[in-house]
């Protein structure tokens, strides 16, 4: 009796001493965006989330080219085609990556479709319920080259060049969380944003579990990993955003060269060094389904449920 006292005691003396992850949560980027620290004081995880979620919060005000709120990106949505203007350091800097992104991926991804995604609508409070006509498309869709750097600004080529973030800037915002959780002396956590993560550590000593949703069977995973040290795990979906109008699934990321929804996949997830990359990338594997051509080279993993719902590519 009295030895089974102790080992008791001594398992509740072991939960003790592992602190309890710190958990929050705050709605960002139009997506429950969770934070969990393991392995830190409560007092000061609270004020490190606290900090990062407010950068984040910052990121998309800074970016959003939805809402009634004023920013740089709106103000040269709005600008005169061909004019040169001054965008903010940071936006600068994710414009060039973004269409260095473009180039890399012959066009899949585009920062510049911010019309052709405000035609589709379905980033607006109220999502349509049916496709936009073939002409409207016709006419929202910006030449292939479409933003140029201008002296020390950027330019509008045409009335349809109009810049959206929505595939990258999740991404930065969740860099930038982690960045900032660990300037707050944080090293074990992940800012999971709606199934887009970053990882940094570990759980304990154990690795960090994450589960990748299955596209079509809601609550299912279709992949579980286990990740350390510091990694960033994005997904693009065709069930993130969608309705289904005449039998037929119409959703949110679009293929620049149609103009329509891109349909080669259902979901693609990229593993990467930043979120950042991660999610620029499965957005634009996403429309080229890992066209080999782009995909060979770069420095990343990839798992790919195609059209048919089959696993065409697992190097996760
Ligand atoms: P994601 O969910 O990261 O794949 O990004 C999809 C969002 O990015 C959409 O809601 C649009 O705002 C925007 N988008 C749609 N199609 C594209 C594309 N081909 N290239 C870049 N951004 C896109
Ligand atoms: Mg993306």
């Amino acid at each position: 009796m009295i030895r089974l006292c102790i080992s008791i005691m001594a398992l509740l003396l072991a939960a003790c001493s592992a602190p309890a992850d710190i958990r929050d949560s705050r709605f960002i980027m139009g997506t429950l965006v969770e934070f969990t620290v393991a392995g830190a004081d409560e007092a000061a995880s609270t004020v490190a989330i606290t900090a990062a979620a407010n950068e984040m919060q910052r990121i998309e005000n800074a970016f959003t080219i939805y809402g009634n709120q004023n920013n740089s990106v709106k103000r040269f949505n709005r600008s005169q085609v061909g004019a040169s203007v001054q965008l903010p350091e940071e936006i600068s800097t994710l414009l060039a990556t973004a269409l260095t992104i473009k180039r890399e991926s012959n066009g899949a991804f585009d920062p510049a479709l911010g019309r052709l995604n405000r035609l589709w609508g379905f980033s607006l409070p109220e999502a349509p319920t049916s496709p936009p006509s073939s002409r409207a498309i016709e006419q929202a869709m910006p030449p292939a080259t479409c933003i140029e750097k201008r002296n020390s600004g950027w330019a509008r080529l045409h009335e349809t060049c109009m810049l959206d973030f929505g595939a990258i800037a999740k991404g930065y915002a969740i860099d930038r969380g982690i960045e900032i959780l660990r300037n707050h002396g944080i090293a074990n956590a992940i800012i999971n944003a709606g199934g887009d993560i970053r990882l940094i550590g570990s759980h304990g000593d154990q690795p960090w579990r994450i589960g990748i949703r299955h596209p079509r069977n809601r609550g299912e995973v279709i992949q579980s990993l286990e990740l350390q040290g510091d990694v960033a795990v994005v997904t693009s979906g065709d069930y993130e955003r969608f309705y289904i109008f005449k039998d037929k699934r119409y959703h949110h990321i679009l293929d620049p060269k149609s103009g329509w929804p891109a349909n080669t996949a259902q979901s693609v997830t990229v593993i990467a060094k930043s979120a950042m990359q991660a999610d620029a990338w499965s957005t634009a594997l996403f429309i080229s389904e890992g066209h080999p051509d782009i995909s060979r080279n770069l420095n990343i993993r990839l798992l790919i449920v195609n059209n048919r719902g089959e696993i065409t590519k697992n190097t996760l």
